[in-house]
């Protein structure tokens, strides 16, 4: 689950971390009476969940009420990648001497979390990985948390100045502290600042929250906001579907995580993009592939749409009467290719033979025929 800006700033604060004050607005009229209270000038950000605000023009900062009003309203307008901005964050603008990176990942290769920390603040740390990685420091990290040596380590590398080093050590070791104790997958500060007066600020801050935590941390879990995520990762989750978007045109829906990745390949080989994988598991529950389909129509990108199933668990059957059930209530005009083996693979051709629909048996030839499909329809 991932945070807003806010929310993070807000989970920093109670660790100890320091953050600029600042709050949320849903109009215009509300943020300017944030900034006449704040006085100006200040920052309007969007609350959005999603990287790259700022490069979209989702964060301004205004000198006076006038321009306030014209970029909050502005702003409240937008449609960031797909998310409409529903809020705005407004916080007193510092005056920005220095800007840093400090992020906390998890590092899968090596099993453990990252501590990384780059004088190249403020940037798409992604870039500055690809062009100076040398500006990069990485510090694995155990559950003990940061040692004060390191943290010191971390705090050289960034600044060459005592006094701000001194600040850096502990804001290193209490983020470590936030992503361990809150079970989080990521958590990133992005610019850390030097103040004009030598003061260290978090600017801005990024927090994922491990979903399979989430029940050990009713405080966060309720912070979810379902109105800024997607909705087919709403609908999915809601359904016991996994749900993974992609940026294609074709829509899988799959059983089993095994068999989603050899899909996704086989369509990558074969000259297609996947729109998404859904993935409805090994049970055979008809309600999870109509679930599935009203996920998949309702997202414009999907030209065709893949059923792949490999029937073990799954009844072959059982997921053609879903497909047929999800049919008769969407009256979807996209174009639908099926293969599916295993368990029960002769009563689901019948059912789907019955509708006019036919089914494949070699994954290959599915794949081929539904990026065919894909390329028509667009
Ligand atoms: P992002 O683009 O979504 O990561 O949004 P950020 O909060 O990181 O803001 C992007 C950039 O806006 C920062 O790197 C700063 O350069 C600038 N910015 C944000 N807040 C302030 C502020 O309080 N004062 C000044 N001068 N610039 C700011
Ligand atoms: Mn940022």
């Amino acid at each position: 689950m991932n945070l807003h800006e806010y929310q993070s700033k807000e989970l920093f604060r109670s660790h100890g971390i320091p953050v600029p004050p600042g709050e949320t607005a849903e109009t215009a009229e509300q943020a300017v009476s944030l900034g006449d209270r704040f006085g100006y000038p200040v920052v309007v950000k969007a609350q959005v969940l999603i990287g790259g605000r700022g490069k979209a023009g989702g964060v301004k900062v205004v000198r006076d009420r006038e321009s306030l009003e014209r970029e909050a309203s502005r702003i409240l307008g937008m449609d960031i990648r797909g998310l409409a901005v529903r809020r705005v964050l407004v916080t007193p603008a510092a005056e920005i001497a220095r800007e840093y990176y400090v992020g906390i990942v998890l590092d899968r290769r090596n099993e453990c979390p990252l501590l990384m920390a780059s004088p190249a603040g403020g940037i798409d740390i992604e870039e500055v990985a690809r062009t100076t990685p040398e500006k990069i420091l990485k510090i694995p990290l155990d559950l003990r948390g940061l040692p004060a040596y390191r943290a010191r380590i971390a705090a050289r590398f960034l600044d060459p100045d005592p006094a701000i080093q001194k600040q850096i050590v502990p804001i290193l070791q209490k983020l470590v502290r936030v992503y361990r104790d809150r079970d989080a997958s990521l958590a990133e500060i992005n610019p850390l600042v030097v103040t004009s007066k030598g003061e260290v600020q978090a600017l801005d801050a990024k927090v994922t929250i491990d979903d399979n935590a989430l029940d050990r941390h009713p405080d966060l879990a309720k912070l979810r906001d379902l109105s800024a995520e997607d909705s087919g990762e709403t609908q999915a989750r809601e359904s016991g579907l996994s749900y993974v978007k992609l940026d294609g045109s074709i829509g899988c829906v799959v059983n089993g995580a095994g068999l989603a990745m050899a899909t996704m390949d086989l369509i990558q080989f074969h000259g297609g993009k996947p729109a998404n994988f859904l993935d409805i598991g090994g049970s055979s529950n008809p309600d999870k592939v109509t679930a599935a389909m009203n996920i998949l129509t309702a997202d414009d990108r999907v030209r065709a749409v893949l059923f792949n199933i490999f029937g073990g668990i799954t009844r072959c059957d059982d997921v053609a009467r879903g497909l047929l059930t999800a049919l008769d209530r969407l009256h979807t005009r996209i174009p639908i290719v099926i293969r599916l083996t295993g368990t029960n693979e002769r009563e689901a051709r019948d059912l789907l033979s019955g509708r006019g629909l036919t089914a494949l048996s070699d994954m290959d030839e599915a794949v081929r025929a539904v990026i065919a499909r894909a390329a028509e329809a667009a």
